[in-house]
């Protein structure tokens, strides 16, 4: 039967693969430096969709990204690259944190004349986890970093209320739905926990789907795209965009009749595309830098995830979704994680308890 072919081989793509299995959907995420004769024997009729939205060249990185079915072949590029994600968003009208391109003429009084007193160098390619960021700093008198000259964008300093973000899918014939928006606290530019679905963020669902909505149709894109976003009062700014499975949309796997990694499978095989249906809130707490504790399994409403990765400071190596079936059974779940785990968790902890209702 057909494949679907997925580039890279992270913990999505491995939770693509055990999505894949209900549907008895071979999903085959693959190492692109590693290439095995397997892989070489792709049909043409195969699928071939990403993890991720940049990949080192390999032979095999190149004929997947040739492959007559690499859906959403040229949207990777276009959104890896900060300059052309943040000019995409502007030609579309959708809403983003003011910005532009650091050049050789550049200069950082003028930055902050336009900007004001803070403002964040972002690498166009390659970061992630808040990694690849710069903050200039007026009251420090920061200057501009010579070598990220044409290598970022300047933003402004966004004073949001909070992030939020946006999980859909659209469909071969352009279709699209979408999970209820995410609350996620991020530390040190690195996501630590997310709340999905919250009765007060109902009031801003329709001005998220409408912007993704844009993005998607814009892009004539087909599968599951994230958007992340700042709240500012009333309304919505972009973050950023990521065109494939998020981990703001982890939680769908305890919460809702079809996960986000499902969703994307039943997209680009054109098979039913429908609203999941959401039957728990449910509460993520990521999994970074931190050793496996069997404890976790205990907690009567906690899905481990562990990504079975070598643990490393900084490192996403796996995730707990809680459903929230009643409020005493959280809020007991999340005293008992707080005993369990560092100090660094005790700030989301904290807030997950302040936040999910
Ligand atoms: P990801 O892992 O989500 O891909 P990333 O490294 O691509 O992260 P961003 O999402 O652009 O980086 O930024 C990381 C975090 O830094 C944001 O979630 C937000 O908390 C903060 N941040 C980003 N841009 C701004 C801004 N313009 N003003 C204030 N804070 C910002
Ligand atoms: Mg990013
Ligand atoms: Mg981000």
């Amino acid at each position: 039967s057909n494949k679907v072919w997925v580039l890279g081989n992270g913990q999505l793509g491995a939770m693509l693969a055990h999505a894949g299995q209900p549907l008895a959907l071979d999903v085959r995420p693959i190492d692109i430096m590693v290439p095995t004769a397997e892989q070489l024997a792709m049909q043409s009729n195969d699928i071939v969709t990403a993890e991720r939205e940049q990949w080192p060249e390999s032979a095999l990185s190149l004929q997947l990204s040739e492959h007559p079915k690499f859906i959403n072949g040229p949207v990777f590029g276009r959104l890896a690259d900060r300059f052309t994600q943040k000019s995409l968003l502007d030609e579309l009208n959708v809403a983003t944190a003011p910005w532009e391109l650091v050049d050789d003429n550049s200069d950082a009084a003028e930055l902050y004349r336009k900007y004001g007193e803070r403002v964040l160098l972002k690498r166009r390619t390659g970061g992630y986890d808040g990694r690849g960021q710069f903050w200039l700093k007026q009251a420090e008198q920061t200057q501009l970093p010579d070598d990220w000259r044409n290598e970022a964008i300047a933003e402004q300093a966004i004073n949001f209320d909070e992030e939020v973000s946006l999980v859909g899918a659209r469909t071969h014939d352009g279709r699209c739905v979408f999970y209820p928006l995410t609350l996620n606290l991020h530390q040190d530019g690195i996501l630590m926990a997310s709340i999905s679905p919250l009765p007060r963020l109902q009031a801003l669902q329709a001005e998220a789907e409408a912007m993704l909505t844009t993005i998607m149709d814009g892009l004539d894109y087909v599968g599951v795209m994230a958007m992340e976003c700042f709240r500012v009062g009333e309304h919505l700014l972009v973050n950023e965009l990521a065109p494939r499975v998020h981990n703001s949309g982890h939680w769908t796997q305890a919460g809702c009749h079809i996960d986000q990694f499902q969703l994307h499978l039943r997209a680009l095989c054109d098979l039913a595309v429908m609203t999941p249906q959401v039957n728990f809130q449910c509460v993520m707490v990521n999994l970074i830098g931190i050793d496996k504790d069997d404890r976790w399994l205990s907690l009567p409403n906690a899905e481990l995830y562990w990504y079975n990765k070598e643990v490393r400071p900084g490192r996403k190596v796996g995730h707990l979704n809680l459903s929230v079936k009643d409020n005493e059974t959280l809020a007991s779940s999340i005293a008992q994680l707080q005993q369990w785990m560092p100090a660094q968790y005790q700030a989301p902890l904290a807030w997950i308890l302040l936040h999910y209702q």
